[in-house]
């Protein structure tokens, strides 16, 4: 799925768009952008609602065209960037022709499955597409690889663990990879309770002990769900069965990914955890950039510690792989419900134990058995799961349960 060594590298500049430039990967992105003058031009920026800082972004960054997937702010950006020359446009439709349009490289860092549509756009262009946006490949699977290989696209990963493993794989090649270990900072409630997780407020799950990120993946971070969900995009990226995918704690953050070989060799790819490294060398793929990133310091950091995950405070690890293993629409369905749980709990409307327990509750509907054929059936599925599941959270709140 991922790519072998190509026989030559990029030519600069390199035009690229970016999906979900508002976010957290997407501002990182273009941080690099700004950094490294005259490697990259700008096609297209996209954002969700957030008017003013996407047409600020645009004013800085000149991109040829800006999308808002919400058509609220249609006449609000179009004022904000007149006489730019930049063309504008706003609505779901909108977001999917920015990846539609032809640059060389797509980031895609929209968040959650409402990425899928436009990724797929630039997927099926055959381009090179920096993937950070996990759901999409989580929710819809096999359809996707499917698709990335009839198109001849290329996904470069951009997940720090996934691109770890990357990374390593370029020193020992997928042929003799035995399996691969993905580590996990434990999230902010590494040594909490269960007692004390089940009070946990947005708040203090919000409160990510190594890396600064957006609401939903920083709350995914803090129930596991995020480990899961990376071990369905592994099992994808790397065509890796389940069980070679193993999930070690260790709280330091700055091993990412390690890939270990045939003949017992293992290779671990080390750094900060400051996204705009794996960002940087999805960016300059198949070459390399110079960053101002932070440098580890290995004398700072004085020792590495790894811990298993605790199954019994962190259930949505078993959920995701129990997912992966049951196949058919139960990926999509964990997804779903996972997303719509997560709203919920940032919006103070459930405790943050019921997000695993909503998708378990999700998982064993008939739902998760659907087949389904294409990506509008993963789409459609996508759309019941999250019905189903916020039938669950009116029917608790009307009952009074949390
Ligand atoms: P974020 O919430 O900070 O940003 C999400 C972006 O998507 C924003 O630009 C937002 O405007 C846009 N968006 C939201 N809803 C949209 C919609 N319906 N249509 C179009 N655009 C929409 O999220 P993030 O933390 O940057 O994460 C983005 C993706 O990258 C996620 O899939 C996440 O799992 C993955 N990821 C993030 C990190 C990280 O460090 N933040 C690390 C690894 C993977
Ligand atoms: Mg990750």
């Amino acid at each position: 799925m991922i790519p072998g060594e190509p026989c030559s590298g990029p030519h600069w500049p390199r035009r690229i768009t970016v999906l979900g430039a508002t976010g957290s990967v997407g501002r990182a992105t273009l941080d690099l952008v700004a950094e490294q003058k005259g490697r990259f031009e700008v096609e297209a920026l996209t954002g969700g609602r957030r008017v003013r800082e996407l047409a600020a972004l645009a004013r800085t960054f000149r991109p040829r065209f800006v999308a808002l997937a919400d058509p609220a702010g249609y006449a609000e950006l179009r004022e904000l960037l007149a006489g730019t020359g930049i063309e504008v446009a706003a609505g779901e439709e909108a977001v999917v022709e920015a990846a539609a349009r032809p640059a060389e490289l797509v980031m895609a860092a929209v968040v959650g499955v409402a990425g899928l549509r436009p990724t797929l756009a630039a997927v099926r262009r055959g381009a090179l597409v920096a993937l950070a946006n996990k759901e999409c490949l989580v929710s819809a699977g096999e359809l996707f690889v499917r698709e990335v290989e009839t198109h001849d696209a290329v996904l470069l990963p951009v997940d720090s663990e996934h691109n770890a493993v990357f990374q390593a794989l370029a020193g020992g090649g997928r042929r003799h990879l035995e399996r691969i270990v993905l580590t996990a900072s434990g999230g902010p409630f590494r040594t909490w309770s269960a007692e004390e997780m089940a009070r946990a407020t947005p708040e203090q799950a919000l409160a990510h002990p190594s890396w600064r990120m957006g609401a939903k993946i920083t709350v995914d971070s803090a129930t596991l769900m995020n480990k899961g969900l990376e071990i369905i995009e592994a099992h994808h990226l790397f065509q890796l069965d389940e069980r070679e995918i193993e999930v070690v704690v260790h709280p330091q953050s700055v091993i990412h990914g390690i890939a270990l070989f045939t003949d017992g060799s293992m290779l671990a790819q080390m750094g900060p955890p400051d996204m705009r490294i794996p960002i940087a060398h999805a960016l300059a793929w198949p070459s390399r950039l110079c960053t101002s990133v932070r440098r580890l310091d290995l004398l700072e950091l004085g020792r590495l510690d790894f811990e298993p995950p605790d199954p019994a405070r962190f259930p949505a690890l078993r959920l995701a792989r129990e997912a992966l293993r049951a196949g058919d629409g139960a990926p999509t369905v964990l997804n779903a419900a996972n997303e719509v749980a997560v709203a919920a709990f940032l919006e103070g409307r459930i405790g943050f134990r019921d997000i695993a327990r909503l998708v378990e509750e999700a998982l064993a509907s008939a739902l998760a058995c659907a087949v389904p054929r294409d990506i509008e059936g993963v789409l459609a599925l996508d759309a019941e799961a999250r019905a189903f599941t916020r039938a669950r959270i009116a029917a608790a709140a009307g009952s009074g349960a949390s």
